[in-house]
C-alpha cells in the first residue's frame, strides 16, 4: 500500500525537485542556506544506481541554473557501495566532477556503522582529488569517532558533527543521552580548533546553548561554523539563530521513497507523531 505523501509533508519537501523549488527558496529568504537530500537506500543494481547518478546530477546542474543557494547530501548506497567499491567511487569521482565544474559542494551522509570505514575511505580519496567540493558525516555516538576526529582534522576536512541516527549496538556506539552529548562537545571542539568550517547538526537546545557559549568564550566568530537542522524540525530556532548572525543551514529532503526517512523523524521525537496525526485530520 502507497501512503499519502501528505503524510509526510512536514518533513519532506516534495516529490520531486521542481516542488521542493518554492520551499527551498523560502528557507534561503529568511537567509538560510539548504543542502538537498535526494531520498532513498541501498541500491542493489547496477542500472538504478547509474539512474541515481544522473538524478543527482540534474540536481546539481538544476540548482546552478535555479540559483538557489544549495548544496546537496548523497548516500554512497546509492551510488551502489553495495554493488562494488570501485564503481561505487566512480560514481562519486563522476558527480564531484559536475560539483567541481559549477564550484559547489556534495556531502557525503554517513550510514549505519557496516558502512563507516569505507565510507571514510572514499570520502579521503575524493578529498585527495576535489578538496573543498566534498565534505563527510560524522556520527558522535560511535566508539570509532575518537580516532576518526583526529584524522579528519588533520586534512582539513569539512565535518558534519551529528549524534547519529542508526540503531547499534552497545560494542559500536555510546547508548546514554548524556555520554552523546559530552562525546559531540568532545569533537566540536577539535573541529572548532583545527578545521575551517565545521557544521554543527543537532536541535537539542543543550548542545546548540552550549555551541554559542563555547565559542563565544573561545572568541571563536559566529563565521567560522554553522549551525545545521533538518527541514521540518525547529524552524523558529533556524530563523532566530540566523538572526543573531549565526550561519545555518537546513538539510531538505525530497522524492518518492520518503518512508525510511519519514519512520525515523517519528521514532526520534514522540512530539512529531502528534504532529503527523494533527495533519492526518487537516484539510
Ligand atoms: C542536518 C542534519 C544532518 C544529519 N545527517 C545525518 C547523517 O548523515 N547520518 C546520521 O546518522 N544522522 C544524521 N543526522 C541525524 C542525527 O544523527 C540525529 O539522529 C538527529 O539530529 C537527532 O539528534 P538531535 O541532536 O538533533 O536531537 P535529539 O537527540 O533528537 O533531541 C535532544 C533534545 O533536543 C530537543 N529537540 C529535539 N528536536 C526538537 C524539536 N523539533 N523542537 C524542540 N526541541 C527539540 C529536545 O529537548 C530533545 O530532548 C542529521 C541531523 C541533522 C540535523
Amino acid at each position: 500500500m502507497k501512503l499519502p505523501f501528505a503524510l509526510a509533508r512536514r518533513f519532506v519537501a516534495g516529490e520531486s525537485f521542481e516542488q521542493s523549488i518554492p520551499k527551498v527558496a523560502d528557507l534561503n529568504e529568511s537567509g538560510i542556506k539548504v543542502t538537498l537530500d535526494l531520498l532513498g537506500e541501498n541500491v542493489k543494481d547496477r542500472k538504478t544506481a547509474d539512474e541515481t547518478l544522473h538524478h543527482y546530477i540534474d540536481l546539481l546542474n538544476g540548482i546552478h541554473e535555479q540559483d538557489i543557494q544549495s548544496s546537496i547530501s548523497i548516500k554512497l548506497t546509492m551510488l551502489g557501495l553495495d554493488i562494488d567499491h570501485t564503481y561505487c567511487r566512480d560514481n562519486l569521482f563522476s558527480l564531484l566532477d559536475v560539483a567541481k565544474k559549477n564550484d559547489q559542494f556534495v556531502r557525503i551522509d554517513m550510514e549505519g556503522s557496516d558502512y563507516t570505514e569505507v565510507t571514510l575511505k572514499l570520502f579521503r580519496e575524493a578529498h585527495a582529488v576535489y578538496g573543498r567540493h566534498v565534505g563527510v558525516v560524522i556520527q558522535a555516538y560511535l566508539h570509532r569517532t575518537k580516532k576518526d576526529i583526529p584524522e579528519l582534522a588533520e586534512i582539513g576536512a569539512d565535518v558534519r558533527l551529528c549524534k547519529g541516527a542508526y540503531s547499534e549496538p552497545e560494542r559500536v556506539a555510546l547508548q546514554k543521552m548524556s555520554a552523546i552529548r559530552e562525546a559531540y562537545k568532545e569533537y566540536a571542539k577539535i573541529l572548532l580548533e583545527k578545521t575551517p568550517y565545521p557544521r554543527m547538526a543537532t536541535h537539542d537546545s543543550l548542545l546548540i546553548d552550549w555551541i554559542k557559549e563555547y565559542t563565544n568564550e573561545q572568541g571563536i566568530g559566529p563565521a567560522r561554523f554553522e549551525f545545521q537542522m533538518l527541514y521540518g524540525m525547529r524552524l523558529d530556532t533556524c530563523k532566530q539563530l540566523a538572526g543573531e548572525g549565526y550561519y545555518v543551514r537546513v538539510y531538505v529532503p525530497y522524492g518518492t521513497m520518503w518512508l525510511p526517512y519519514f519512520t525515523r523523524r517519528l521514532k526520534e521525537r514522540k512530539e512529531n507523531i502528534w504532529f503527523v496525526l494533527s495533519t492526518m485530520f487537516k484539510k
